[in-house]
């Protein structure tokens, strides 16, 4: 699951929204607002990374480093 921090263009209000797909090429989703207690549309301010995320993240950078050491040797 990922967090998304969403903004109402309706209220201005940002809450957290987790979903398990991607919303930084939506730019803009109709969803419910727990505010306005209706759909409007929100904003996607930014992703909220998980420490366990990056923690995966930087073991897969490790790892294509440590590739990239053997092709060039
Ligand atoms: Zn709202």
């Amino acid at each position: 699951m990922t967090k998304w921090v969403l903004r109402c263009t309706r209220c201005g209000r940002t809450w957290i929204l987790e979903v398990s797909f991607d919303l930084a090429s939506m730019g803009r989703i109709y969803h419910y607002c727990p505010y306005c207690r209706r759909n409007t549309f929100h904003e996607v301010v930014k992703r909220i990374e998980e420490d366990e995320e990056e923690a995966q993240q930087g073991e897969y950078s490790s790892l294509a480093q440590r590739r990239q050491t053997v092709v060039s040797s």
